[in-house]
């Protein structure tokens, strides 16, 4: 019994398994700052999961919403394989076909021509460079200099670095770091009226989830994003809409902001980008993108040729008609789901919320022992917020495996 381990029942007095010995030297050697699940994972296919015991598990979290096209895609596989073999990293210095091609994508996505593309590794350095193009356009550009201000969320999440972990508007993520970076104020998430008292002749950008992804599956309620927009448009404020998590498909459009009919500033991108390999993204409107002219902002890494190479067969696939049309319909399929599990559990299933492949159920109480029994019942899903357990699947998992995750989800109530 490797689940039990590091959780509340106490350790077998068996010879130690290979998981036991992995997450003995992971505890002696790896900084303390996770808190891992007990199950040390070897392979994956699709949908799949095995672990060091060789047993098989459906990963409905998929590397936290990175691997859209399941682990191990052929395609991406393919794909990066190739330019393995080609031409690993060359840096910003100088120019690369694989780079440029991934940027024509988002750009056409983001608002045809008229768009430009930044490439990052990870999704909080996507969102440090919104916060650095927003405040340099007002500086630079529009001749704003006061104007350094962003309006962020509470409940939200932008990342870690301390731009990034300021912007998130969580006590738990921020305690202890301080003196925090100046500039940033908080609303409370889909309260307009709110957003629309802290706007003064400081304010910059307004940075924004379409659907608060950490904070517990919470999409903004209809009409937010188009109100930030407008109160953007008559106050000189850069929308910045952060699609780390729901990007690339996942809500069954491109962009989950599409769903409401705005146009942002510009975007940050990150997780599913590269199917899992760290790759992330800014893509802004043109007349914003020249705040940063050369020399203004950089990553040395960013735009790597492997990751940029898997993004682009990542995308082809993703962002595809018919897997855009797929992923709608097994959204609704989950949703229907756990319609019918909240009828069946009254009380014990408080909410169901999310678009398409982002999935969350709220419980009343013991969200994380769910977690451990999904497990324990061959179930991968991770907690979102303090009661909500967060399905993120990848795009090719079918509706039978989709109807067995929710089986097995009902079995660890
Ligand atoms: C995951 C996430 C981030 C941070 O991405 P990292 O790659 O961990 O830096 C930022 N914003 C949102 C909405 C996210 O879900």
């Amino acid at each position: 019994m490797i689940e039990a381990r590091g959780e509340s029942v106490p350790a077998p007095a068996a010879a130690p398994t290979k998981t036991d010995r992995v997450i003995d030297r992971a505890k002696h050697h790896l900084l303390q700052n996770y808190k891992q699940q007990p199950v040390v994972l070897v392979k994956g296919q699709g949908a799949r999961v095995w672990d060091a015991e060789g047993r098989e598990y459906l990963d409905l979290i998929a590397g936290i919403a990175t691997c859209c096209l399941g682990h191990c895609h052929p395609a991406v596989v393919e794909a990066a394989k190739q330019q393995l073999d080609t031409l690993w990293h060359v840096s910003n210095v100088f120019y690369s076909e694989p780079q440029i091609q991934l940027a024509e994508r988002l750009t056409a996505a983001f608002g045809g021509a008229d768009s430009r593309a930044f490439f990052c590794n990870s999704g909080a350095e996507a969102n440090e460079a919104l916060i650095k193009l927003a405040r340099r356009w007002q500086h630079e550009v529009a001749g704003n200099r006061q104007r350094s201000e962003i309006i962020t969320f509470e409940g939200g999440f932008h990342g870690r670095t301390l731009a990034t972990v300021t912007a998130t508007a969580q006590p738990k993520y921020q305690a202890g770091f301080e003196p925090l970076p100046a500039g940033f104020v908080y609303a409370p998430y889909g309260d307009l009226e709110a957003v629309r008292r802290l706007v003064g002749p400081q304010t910059a950008a307004i940075l924004v989830e379409p659907i608060q992804g950490e904070g517990g599956v919470r999409p903004a309620p209809a009409g937010f994003l188009a109100g930030l927009r407008d109160l953007c448009d008559a106050n000189n404020l850069l929308l910045l809409i952060d699609e780390v998590q729901t990007g690339i498909g996942r809500t069954g459009k491109i962009f989950a902001y599409q769903h409401d009919g705005v146009q942002p500033d510009a975007i940050s991108l990150a997780k599913s980008l590269g199917n899992g390999l760290p790759i992330g993204a800014m893509v802004c409107s043109d007349a914003v993108g020249k705040a940063l002219p050369s020399g203004t902002h950089g990553s040395t890494f960013g735009g790597n040729l492997v990751a940029a190479a898997a993004a682009i067969a990542t995308w082809d696939l993703a962002t595809s008609p018919q897997m855009l049309a797929s992923t709608a319909e097994k959204g609704a399929l989950l949703h229907e789901l756990g319609a019918q599990l909240k009828g069946r559990k009254p009380g014990r299933v408080v909410d169901c919320r999310g678009k398409g492949l982002l999935f969350g159920v709220e419980v009343d109480t013991g969200a994380a022992e769910v977690v451990a029994r999904c497990r324990q019942n061959g179930l991968l899903v991770n907690l979102a917020g303090e009661k909500t357990i967060r399905f993120a699947p990848a795009y090719v998992t079918s509706s039978h495996e989709l109807t067995e995750g929710l089986t097995r989800f009902e079995r660890s109530l």
